[in-house]
């Protein structure tokens, strides 16, 4: 291959490469490419980690599968095809999940590079920190449509992937769902969260009446609201949405006439909603805008034009239709999930949210839009993934032939910026983060709880999901005593606990740490009374993530939660990237504090 094609490279990086090892977490789009990059180079020793099973939505990019291959492991596959370009490589498959004991530090040393083609920031921090632990370079990669970024990550000499917070996940406060949505991705959460009321797992999370404890609408709450909906204390009557709807047998007039005539009157009532908005209007069955009308023209395909206010109520009454017969043909108790793919399921979405949109005054999006942002879907380019791969074998080059001051992270732009480039590339690395708690030389952070309400399960969950460990044991510090263990069983019996309870005070410290991610940081407690949760506090400014309320899982490719492992099982397994904001110029900014990471296709969660 090339690297043994004299005078293609010198001498010294044709020797590194024939004797390096590389390690490549993730074979879906990127990881392919990369494989087939490294093969073809002529790299000798490649090991591939991927937990996923090959779907037929991947074949489409990822060009090491193809039909025959659907359910197949994917690292085992990406391997036998791989060979096929050059059979003197010598490549080890592993279908399993990088987060696994079997893969701890040692094993990551016996590589020269590790190469991350991933699809989630859980496995991504996890990379970051075996490869920090192991003291090996790592190639981190992403796209998101035409638009991705290589980045090294070297221990004490760049920043680490998580040396800079990331932004937090994109959230909705449950009172601009359900009382007062201004973008169409409000009633797009709302139609879904319908979908789960009626036909899904009904969650009380998902309310999708009126919100009478709507702090901006305290004092005029209810105060006028149609007395029959009304409740001694002046609520609404709760009861739950699916019931009422299966004792209409989900009548899609009576549903249309709750759902878009009484809730929005009920809103009405709320008067203090509506000082500095626009009202939104309830409708009428029988008198709905674009009745009678001619249907549009529309060059383009089907899913692209937007319907009438009439359609969509036509569509409503048809796809509600549609699942409940779907729902009857369920055992007793069970449901249906939502799904993107499913066509009631997507027009019952289109139509609930293009209704409420124009009640809200808010402008309707076609089938394909409101798809594609009830689904996140980002679509993964070929190209660009292809690019990003490339770039990143060129890197890994640069690392083995010594270079590695010059390997700076390169940006692919979706356009030529003002200077007529494409790709981006840093001046210089980006030095680490030294309040980083994970890759400080003595990690430290603050935690700011209120120690008599604070658990210990809630404990565990500010360790997990604010400082992404997988397995957090924690010991006050100086003492040994332990708090919390990984061990099922150990310290469960303490979960309902305070922290007061069983002896922590202000300033107190715990050392924590996770044994699968060989990881240890030291957390300050410190006592603050008006804190209702937990927050997490670096001597830097920048915010840490908080904790989580997602909408769970149903299905959609976005809204779930990403498992543990290279990829998700979702479908687009490359669209979780992380693009650095750049200054007006086009240009990557320059000043560590200022950048941000920031990813395009989070999830969307709720909170209130
Ligand atoms: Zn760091």
């Amino acid at each position: 291959m090339v690297a043994r094609i004299a005078g293609v490279f010198d001498e010294k990086l044709t020797e590194a490469i024939a004797n390096s090892k590389i390690l490549v977490v993730g074979a879906g789009g990127i990881g392919c490419e990369i494989l087939k990059n490294l093969v073809l180079t002529g790299f000798p020793q490649i090991e591939i980690i991927d937990l996923d099973t090959i779907d037929v939505s991947n074949l489409n990019r990822q060009f090491l599968f193809h039909k025959e291959h659907v359910g197949k492991s994917k690292a085992q596959v990406a391997k036998d095809s791989a060979l096929s370009f050059n059979p003197n490589v010598n490549i080890v498959a592993h279908h399993d999940s990088v987060i696994s004991n079997d893969y701890g530090v040692s094993y990551f040393k016996q590589f020269n590079i590790v190469m991350n083609a991933l699809d989630n920031r859980v496995a991504r921090n996890h990379v970051n920190r075996m490869c920090l632990a192991a003291n090996v370079p790592l190639i981190e990669t992403g796209t998101a449509g035409y638009a991705g970024q290589v980045e090294l990550i070297k221990k004490g000499l760049t920043q680490c992937y998580e040396c800079q917070p990331k932004a937090p996940q994109k959230t909705f406060p449950g009172c601009t769902i359900r009382n007062t949505p201004s973008e169409p991705i409000h009633c797009i959460v709302w139609a879904k969260h319908l979908f789960n009321q009626l036909f899904g797992e009904e969650d009380p999370d998902q309310d999708v009446s009126p919100d009478t404890e709507d702090p901006e609408a305290a004092g005029t709450a209810g105060k006028t609201a149609l007395s029959s909906q009304q409740t001694e204390s002046g609520n609404i009557e709760r009861k739950s949405t699916r019931t009422w709807a299966a004792e209409t047998n989900y009548n899609p007039e009576k549903l249309f006439t709750k759902l878009f005539g009484d809730d929005i009157k009920y809103l009405l009532s709320m008067e203090n909603l509506w000082k500095k908005r626009r009202p939104p209007t309830p409708l009428s069955w029988d008198n709905l805008p674009g009745k009678g009308d001619a249907p549009k023209q529309h060059s383009g395909l089907p899913d692209q034009r937007v319907w009438s206010v009439n359609e969509c109520a036509e569509v409503f009454a048809a796809s509600c239709q549609a699942l409940q017969t779907e729902l009857k043909g369920r055992p007793e108790g069970d449901h249906l999930v939502w799904d993107k793919d499913d066509k009631s399921a997507m027009d019952f979405v289109t139509a609930c949210a293009n209704i409420r949109a124009y009640i809200f005054s808010i402008p309707l999006k076609s089938r394909f839009e409101v798809k594609s942002m009830a689904g996140n879907i980002i679509p993964a380019i070929a190209t660009a993934n292809a690019i990003v791969a490339g770039l990143a074998v060129l890197r890994a080059q640069g690392i083995l032939k010594g270079e590695i001051e010059s390997c700076t992270s390169v940006y692919l732009r979706p356009k030529v910026n003002h200077r007529g480039q494409l790709f981006v590339p840093e001046r210089t690395l980006t030095a680490p983060n030294p309040k980083c708690y994970v890759c400080a030389p003595k990690p430290e952070v603050a935690l700011v709880c209120n120690l008599k309400h604070l658990t210990l399960k809630d404990l565990t969950a500010a360790f997990k999901d604010g400082l992404n460990m997988q397995a957090p044991d924690a010991t006050v510090e100086g003492k040994g005593l332990v708090v919390l263990s990984s061990e099922p069983g150990e310290t469960d019996h303490n979960n309902q606990k305070t922290l007061e309870e069983i002896g922590l005070n202000d300033g107190c410290a715990l050392l924590v740490d996770d044994f699968l991610q060989n990881y240890e940081v030291r957390v300050r407690l410190q006592q603050e009374d008006e804190e209702n949760s937990w927050r997490l506090v670096t001597d830097t400014d920048a915010p840490m993530p908080g904790p989580k309320e997602e909408e769970p899982a149903n299905g959609s490719n976005g809204a779930e939660e990403p498992k543990p492992g290279p990829s998700r099982t979702h479908h687009d397994s490359d669209s979780d990237m992380e693009i650095i904001d750049e200054d007006d110029n086009g240009e990557p900014m320059e000043k560590p504090p200022k950048r941000r990471r920031k990813e395009v296709s989070d999830e969307i969660v709720e909170i209130c």
